[in-house]
């Protein structure tokens, strides 16, 4: 399907009941109530509800739109949906086609179909989904999408959504209260934006479909390094191939009908890896549109004759797949708060709210490397392939310096013999691109945002958005407690800013986060580094990071001890099909296959014998061949063993830990064998389409 540019501007949002077609189709004062209730300042009322709600169904049915269904996002990360379609009947026996604002601001799913961590155990199997009005509704495969927050009975987060709508909020209360104090009084509003790149593998069909390891756990778990992987460099940036031209060309145009701004698209570092970027916005809006973007990506993959993978490493030994989730803070008067901006009131501005920034990441660097924590993003972080799990902030030369400034504090003051002014002497313009670039950093400031480089391709954005709100609002209320009491605002926030820097200089790092030196420095500066998962979850309840969740009301005790049980059930369940897996392809068609070749090597040498030559290396060859699988058999036996022991364990805690270290190093074994026999095996006898074959034929 060809789309010409002024079709572009004519199917984006197409699909989208925006601001637009509210305004043009809603009463004057509905809409107008409706916009107050969007802003936060108004309750949505069900009257208000119902006409919307019709107008919303008018618009679907003339777009062939039969059914609704509320959208939202439980804990296992996808998004979950239940269709019903507007048909009524009436009292007096007719069909009528209807929508109500009940309908569509209150779903009821049975919440004990997901996973709820207890929650549901301990108190209802009831749940609901709420509208979340500041996202808008769509039109997707004749049925309107209302996305939704989920929860429980009782009101407990049972969703990604829920605590990222409360962060927000947490952030607005703060930041605008922070503003005040800072002497800006006009500002009503901050939001969170929000800018996920995100890379994923296309591999072709037919490779695919004979990879049982790729099909149920979305990653290789055999296979031998192709002779060629990504030493040549020529991938990133590379031309693009016609039938990957064609297929993004696809997946653009799907997107921007259903209003997300897809922008950016280039092939990735490794083989077969590309990216895709949006246009930021609103950071539960940005969410939803990331969620849409995994799921279109997946559905055009098919229709191409490719699978999309978004696992965070489908392949050994090259580059794995993240999403980076640029993020700021920005105001209702349209002002970039992390942009250091032109004007020395700007620049005080800027330089609070990037030091907050930088104490919140400091303070609770744990908790922003579990938002990160999933079985998949362990073979990223910290393993074979960086970023490291070590949490730092990169800067950028020309801001480092300035925060060394703040932190020594008195230097700048007795230099010029006057005092420190924040914004006048100390921060010069800073154009946009003054800072390089730093691509290893976990953390990087990158001119007006910054860009947190360690999530995980698969991962829903929510997780790492909401933690990074709550951390950065808590610091910001942190500030605004002493500045609102304080006399002289601009003495106090200078000395803040010095106390910050000097306490939270040990986060910020500008070297190569990849080296091994920074490892060891790291170390030194105390800065945690946790590269297991089961780990890292385990510290979302440490006292402290309780408290900052409490505190700001995004997530209680009883609702972060489900998340971490949900997350440990996950780990394991995970690791668990992935040991299945590696069993099955072991035993079914990686032992057949070698035997077959050894019954074939033995066949030769006694041929070879019956007319009277001794061949040394045919018999050599037999040799090393049945050593290995007799060493595969082996690790086939002790990975059965272990997985009878683990599952046998009855605490999560405990049984994720095990899984950890004693699974997936028996999953390891098998796949030495396994690989090191792909590499002596005759290849028309190997069952299992190769790395070379997925990474470079298409
Ligand atoms: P990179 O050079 O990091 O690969 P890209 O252009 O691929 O940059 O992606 C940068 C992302 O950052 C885009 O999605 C862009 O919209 C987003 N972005 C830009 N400004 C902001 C901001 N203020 N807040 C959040 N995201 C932003
Ligand atoms: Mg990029």
């Amino acid at each position: 399907m060809e789309t010409s540019n002024c079709q572009l501007l004519e199917i984006f949002g197409i699909n989208v009941f925006n601001d637009a077609l509210m305004r043009e189709r809603l009463p004057k004062d509905v809409y107008k109530r409706f916009q107050e209730v969007r802003k936060g300042n108004a309750e949505l009322t069900l009257v208000l509800a119902d006409v919307i709600a019709n107008a919303m169904k008018d618009w679907a049915m003339e777009k062939g739109a039969t059914h609704y269904c509320h959208w939202f996002q439980p804990m296992t990360g996808l998004t979950a949906e239940k269709h019903d379609s507007f048909i009524s009947p009436t009292p007096e026996g007719r069909t009528i086609m209807e929508f109500s604002g009940k309908e569509l601001i209150k779903g009821e799913p049975d919440a004990s179909s997901f996973p709820s961590g207890g929650l549901r155990a301990t108190f209802e199997a009831r749940g609901y989904t709420a509208w979340d009005c500041s996202s808008s509704v769509f039109i997707k495969n004749r049925t309107l999408y209302i996305p939704c927050a989920f929860c429980s009975y009782n009101g407990q987060a049972l969703d990604k959504k829920t605590p990222l709508l409360r962060s927000m909020e947490a952030l607005n209360r703060q930041a605008v209260r922070l503003l005040k104090a800072l002497g800006n009084t006009a500002v009503s509003r901050v939001t969170a934006t929000l800018g996920p790149e995100q890379e994923y593998f296309l591999i072709d069909r037919r490779f695919f479909e004979k990879r049982l390891d790729l099909v149920l756990a979305g990653r290789t778990l055999f296979g031998a390094p192709s002779p060629r992987g990504q030493e040549m460099e020529d991938h990133y940036f590379g031309t693009l191939h016609d039938r990957i031209a064609a297929f993004m060309h696809e997946v653009n145009t799907e997107l921007w009908k259903l209003g997300v701004s897809a922008k950016t698209q280039h092939n990735e570092v490794a083989p077969a890896q590309y990216e895709l970027a949006p246009v930021f916005a609103t950071v539960n809006v940005a969410t939803d549109h990331n969620q849409l973007t995994m799921e279109t990506l997946q559905k055009v993959a098919q229709r191409h004759g490719f699978v999309c993978l978004l696992h965070e490493k489908p392949f050994v030994g090259v580059n794995g797949s993240g999403k980076h989730n640029n993020w700021s803070m920005v105001t209702d008067t349209g002002v970039n708060l992390l942009d250091p901006g032109q004007t020395p009131h700007d620049n005080m501005v800027f330089l609070v709210f990037l030091c907050a920034v930088v104490r919140a990441v400091d303070k609770y660097a744990k908790l922003l490397r579990a938002s990160v924590a999933n079985p998949g993003n362990e073979h990223r972080l910290g393993a074979n392939e960086a970023p490291p799990a070590i949490v730092s902030i990169f800067l950028g030369e020309q801001l480092t310096e300035i925060f060394e400034q703040l932190a020594a504090g008195g230097a700048p003051t007795s230099r010029q013999g006057g005092e420190l002014r924040l914004g006048t002497s100390l921060l010069p313009p800073l154009p946009k691109d003054c800072t390089d670039r730093n691509r290893t950093s976990p953390f990087a400031f990158t001119g007006n945002k910054f860009e947190f480089r360690m999530v995980g391709s698969s991962q829903s954005c929510a997780g790492p958005a909401f933690v990074l709100n709550t951390i950065v609002a808590d610091v910001l209320g942190e500030i605004a407690d002493v500045l609102e009491k304080s006399k002289d605002v601009k003495a106090e926030a200078q000395k803040l800013l010095q106390k910050i820097a000097s306490e939270h200089r040990r986060i910020v790092f500008n070297g190569d986060n990849y080296s091994a030196d920074w490892v060891k420095e790291a170390a030194r500066r105390g800065l945690p580094n946790i590269a297991s998962t089961v780990e890292s979850i385990e510290t979302i309840l440490e006292p402290e990071n309780v408290a900052v969740f409490e505190r700001n009301r995004v997530l209680s005790r009883v609702e972060l001890e489900a998340r971490v049980e949900i997350l440990m059930e996950n780990y394991i369940r995970t690791i668990h099909i992935e040991a299945a897996t590696t069993l099955h392809i072991a035993k079914r068609q990686i032992l057949p296959a070698c035997q077959m070749y050894a019954g074939k090597l033995a066949a030769s040498v006694s041929s070879v014998e019956s007319v009277g030559v001794k061949s040394s290396s045919l018999v050599k060859q037999l040799e090393k061949v049945c050593g290995l699988i007799d060493e595969l058999n082996g690790a086939i036996g002790k990975l059965e063993e272990k997985m009878k022991e683990v599952s046998g364990v009855s605490s999560s805690h405990e049984k994720a830990r095990r899984t950890r270290e004693e699974i997936l190093p028996a999953m390891g074994s098998v796949r030495k064998a396994a690989d090191a026999l792909e590499m002596l095996v005759d290849a028309q006898m190997w069952p299992l389409p190769t790395y070379a074959e997925m990474l470079f034929l298409r």
